[in-house]
């Protein structure tokens, strides 16, 4: 069995992990560790959850010798995922003299200048802030050995892919370049060969694979029961700590808000939250403060946060690669945990495309026992119902029931809840119950 003693690591860093428990070096590991440590580029396809932070990390640590800094830059995608690995560097870097600071963006930009000034061996930053620092001269990468790019396939999703270009010109071409993403898409390949040199690629699994030890279930349900059936099933599962997706910042609001009136212990996190709100959010959940975590995709991918025994996807995730890195959320460390999809009849195509790529077998379709389908909400107040219309471009005000247009036999036009204003509504010219009718039979035809 391999060691992290046999992969010839420094006594400095094979005592820190021995502080985090790790006995055994993970897959990712045992491959990254000895090519990194000779020095070599490398791209690995590897999924969440799968010890991707030591195994970049740690052989860099190994090389690392005073001298010009920074020495390393590693760049991810969000501020939570550059708080995580700043974490993991000072813990398994505790015992080397080695300094680090992370540099993002949503906060006070003076103590990072402070940091960089003193000057720092380490720099853990998201793209555009640490560009902001680039081009204010607070901060030169020309001593840059040692590069990381974690995530690299959400940074491109966000629109980094510039950036991430105008970083890697400003180091010097004599570097290791380590990238890592759960898919490679042609752009994520083209950066690959335009900056690495002969680099060594790992696959650790195949980008759509999810975790095995995730129990993966789908609830059909109209859109307007979902969230007594997420009660519910928050009430009825064996929850422990559950992260639940929303597709829209003011949905994951108005989810939690929903919640909270039920007694519910729950937090939030969504990027139009300030820094500080996400950081709290975050330390809550991870400390059990709060049982549950309504976010958007911004919680969906890196991020570490252990013993969520329950994901759930309120709304369905637009993609698949979306779907795997929520679903890894659970299930972390080769453990085991539930995925849950709450789906409404508009979000059949979405499931189609799930079950596609990953497989029927895998999704087990579920009506939760006791759970009455065919009530609709009780609106809590006449204003909130008209608001709720004036938002969907439903009814005029004064027409009595949402419900009844949903279950009219005539054409509708139901809304995909468009919760931040940025999705459109979308018409629909079935009844809500037809389309249900179309899902049960290909629920029924499984
Ligand atoms: P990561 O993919 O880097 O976010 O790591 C996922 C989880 O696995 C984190 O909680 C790590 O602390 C943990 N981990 C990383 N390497 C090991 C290891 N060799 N043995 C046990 N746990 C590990």
């Amino acid at each position: 069995m391999q060691s992290f003693e046999t992969l010839g690591l420094k006594p400095e860093i094979l005592r820190a992990i021995k502080e985090k428990n790790y006995d055994k070096p993970m897959p990712i590991q045992a491959k990254t560790i000895p090519a990194t440590l000779e020095g070599r580029d490398l791209v690995g396809c590897a999924q969440t959850g799968t010890g991707k932070t030591a195994a970049f990390m740690l052989p860099i640590l190994h090389q690392l010798t005073k001298q010009a800094r920074p020495q390393v830059v590693v760049v991810a995608p969000t501020r939570e995922l550059a708080i995580q690995i700043g974490d993991n560097v000072r813990e398994y870097g505790k015992y080397l003299p080695f300094t680090s600071a992370l540099i993002y963006g949503g906060v006070n930009i003076e103590p990072q200048i402070k940091a960089l000034r003193k000057g720092v061996d380490i720099l853990v930053a998201t793209p555009g802030r640490l560009l902001d620092h680039m081009r204010r001269r607070n901060v030169s990468l020309k001593s840059v050995r040692h590069l990381v790019l974690d995530e690299a396939d959400r940074m491109l999703d966000m629109g980094f892919i510039r950036d991430l270009q105008q970083i890697m010109s400003d180091m010097p071409k004599q570097r290791q370049t380590l990238l890592f993403s759960a898919t490679m898409p042609p752009e994520i390949q083209r950066l690959a060969k335009r900056f690495m040199t002969n680099a060594l690629e790992i696959n650790i699994s195949p980008p759509t694979a999810v975790a095995e030890g995730i129990t993966h279930r789908i609830y059909p349900v109209p859109h307007s029961l979902k969230k007594q059936l997420l009660v519910d099933l928050l009430r009825d599962e064996p929850v422990d700590s559950a992260l639940v997706f929303t597709r829209t910042r003011r949905g994951a609001d108005n989810l939690a808000r929903y919640l909270e009136r039920k007694n519910i212990s729950v937090t939030r996190l969504h990027s139009d939250r300030t820094q500080g709100q996400r950081q709290q959010a975050l330390n809550g959940f991870r400390s059990g403060k709060f049982k549950i975590l309504v976010a958007t995709d911004i919680a969906a991918r890196g991020l570490d946060i252990p013993q969520v025994s329950h994901v759930v996807n309120y709304n369905l995730p637009e993609c698949v690669d979306d779907y795997v890195h929520r679903a890894g959320r659970t299930a972390r460390a080769e453990g085991t945990g539930f995925a849950f999809c709450l789906m409404a009849p508009e979000e059949i195509d979405l499931y189609n495309d799930l079950e596609t790529k990953l497989g029927r077998e895998l999704l087990t379709w579920v009506s939760h026992p006791g759970f009455d389908y065919t009530k609709e909400p009780k609106m809590t107040s006449p204003s909130e119902y008209r608001q709720q219309h004036a938002r969907r471009g439903g009814p005029s005000r004064g027409r009595r029931s949402g419900a009844s247009s949903a279950r009219s036999s005539k054409p509708s036009r139901l809304s995909i809840r468009s919760d931040s204003g940025r999705k459109e509504e979308q018409a629909v010219t079935e009844s809500s119950t037809a389309r249900y009718g179309r899902i049960r039979r290909v629920a029924g035809s499984r």
